[in-house]
């Protein structure tokens, strides 16, 4: 039997959509963790704080107790979804864990909230999923006509039923995972437990992070993120490898190939923005990256100026290294009101208004009568560029040079990040300077492709930069296509 807990989703069902942000936006963040005799709900509590950053419009735990599966989710912030009581109730010795920003499916929707139970006959499965497929529709149309049925539109959902489905047809979980990936398309970095054991998986291009950690009391961690497994004290062992799959259990950790690897496709964007400062990927601590993209920055776009600021938070670490190379002192200028974040009050329209403000607050006294270099990490719409402008210039500023870690975004993103079509891109139509009129800056510049990939240490062809230079690594379906890629011959 398993346990849900809808309460209090009527009152979470007004998404005042405060902190949807004009950048891309995340996905999702997996945590799954294997620790029998530990207490796995409250690890993967902790493991989910960790990964708030990457979703915070849902948020859920799923507990496999050796019988069964048994799962707690809500909308709302992790802090927010769990009570002691629901934490107490969730006892056993694996545990799944999951933060949701959703691409696909209602950002209201309690039943689109992850974890993802299914049933595998009599077995109870839960699955945690972060990315998008580009083939649902495709896979759903030919499934269908032999028995597989389908509930719901989510690739989630469609994850799970496959899986059950080749499962049930092989008598054996890791030849159904297999069979699975053999069939879907696009990026996803999918944890799933059953009532004793955790299995983990990730596309052949290793587009979504995850990382597996080993306990020091025993037992293993999986996370979208190194941060999810600092917060709980485990050892970072290693990236699962593209197209790998795990199992862990009373056996031990198993890896497998699961399907062969294909090109090497890490978003950048987590380089650039989605990562928190303190994980390493690719053996790069992501703050030290950042501050070498502000560095880069500063040699290959100097600008006359009094004070050095960044944009919370990714912002920071660029503009730290921007003031090293510059010689420009480096101050905070703006603060982040950090706990606004998704939340489901609506506002009054008065608040509303203050648009940017519920977000930043600048420091009026730091700023006033100084020309700025103003870092950030990207424009996307070029809305929250242009009110930041404002916002700097009421404050005193002088002069706005603003300086960007990433190159024109131009191209929209298929595999998991929340981006515009590609007309909604204000680099796609607009040059440069027509960017910088636009958002009413003195100077406006970015940084080059190849010198944002230098500073992570890594080579290009280790990332997908599909949404720099169009050149995307898994084929996007002409269905899929049309709508986003609107200005596809502007490209
Ligand atoms: S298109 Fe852009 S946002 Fe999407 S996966 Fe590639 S680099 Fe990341």
């Amino acid at each position: 039997m398993s346990i849900e807990t809808p309460e209090r989703r009527d009152a979470l069902a007004v998404d005042a959509d405060l902190g949807r942000e004009d950048r891309p936006e995340e996905a999702c963040g997996v945590f799954g963790v294997y620790a029998p005799g530990e207490d796995v709900a409250r690890l993967t509590y902790f493991g989910l704080h960790a990964l708030q950053h990457r979703g915070q419009e849902s948020a859920g735990i799923a507990v496999g107790d050796g019988d069964t599966v048994t799962v707690t989710k809500n909308l709302g912030l992790v802090s927010k979804v769990f009570r002691e009581s629901d934490l107490d109730s969730l006892t056993g010795g694996v545990g799944l864990g999951h933060t949701r920003y959703s691409t696909t499916g209602s950002s209201t929707s309690w039943e689109n909230a992850q974890p993802h139970l299914s049933a595998i006959g009599h077995q109870v499965i839960a699955l945690a999923h972060n990315g998008n497929l580009v083939n649902t529709s495709q896979l759903r149309d030919s499934l269908k006509d032999n028995g597989v049925r389908f509930r719901s539109t989510t690739d989630s959902e469609v994850i799970a039923t496959l899986i059950g489905h080749f499962t049930q047809k092989h008598n054996h979980i890791r030849s159904g995972i297999r069979e699975t990936m053999e069939l879907i398309r696009g990026a996803y970095a999918v944890v799933l437990i059953t009532e004793d054991a955790v299995y983990a998986f990730r596309d052949p291009h290793g587009i979504r992070p995850l990382v597996i950690g080993e306990l020091p009391q025993g037992g293993w961690v999986v996370s979208s993120e190194t941060c999810g497994l600092d917060i709980i004290g485990a050892r970072h062992l290693r990236d699962l490898e593209p197209g790998e799959m795990v199992k862990i259990s009373a056996d031990g950790l198993e890896a497998e190939q699961a399907v062969p690897a294909e090109k090497a496709s890490l978003c950048m964007f987590e380089f650039i923005y989605f990562a928190r400062p303190d994980s390493i990927m690719r053996d790069c601590t992501i703050y030290e990256a950042r501050r070498r993209m502000g560095a880069s920055l500063a040699a290959s776009a100097p600008a006359e100026a009094d004070l050095v600021i960044g944009v919370p938070d990714s912002g920071v670490p660029a503009a730290v290294g921007y003031a090293q190379v510059s010689g420009i002192p480096f101050g905070e200028g703006l603060v982040k009101n950090r706990y606004v974040g998704r939340t489901f009050i609506s506002p009054t329209q008065s608040i509303r208004q203050q648009g940017i403000r519920l977000k930043l607050n600048p420091l009026r006294h730091a700023i006033e009568g100084k020309r700025l270099v103003v870092v950030d990490d990207s424009i996307v719409r070029g809305n929250t560029s242009r009110k930041l402008v404002e916002l700097l210039r009421e404050a005193g500023a002088t002069e706005v040079h603003m300086r960007i870690t990433s190159p024109p975004v131009r191209w929209p993103c298929f595999y998991g990040i929340d981006t515009d079509s590609q007309e909604q891109l204000i680099a796609s139509a607009l040059s440069v300077e027509e960017v910088g009129e636009r958002i009413g800056v003195d100077s406006l510049a970015y940084l080059a492709l190849e010198d944002m990939v230098a500073a992570t240490g890594c080579e290009a062809d280790q990332f997908c930069l599909a949404c720099f230079d169009g050149d995307y690594p898994i084929d996007i379906p002409e269905a899929v296509r049309r709508g986003k890629l609107s200005l596809e011959s502007c490209g």
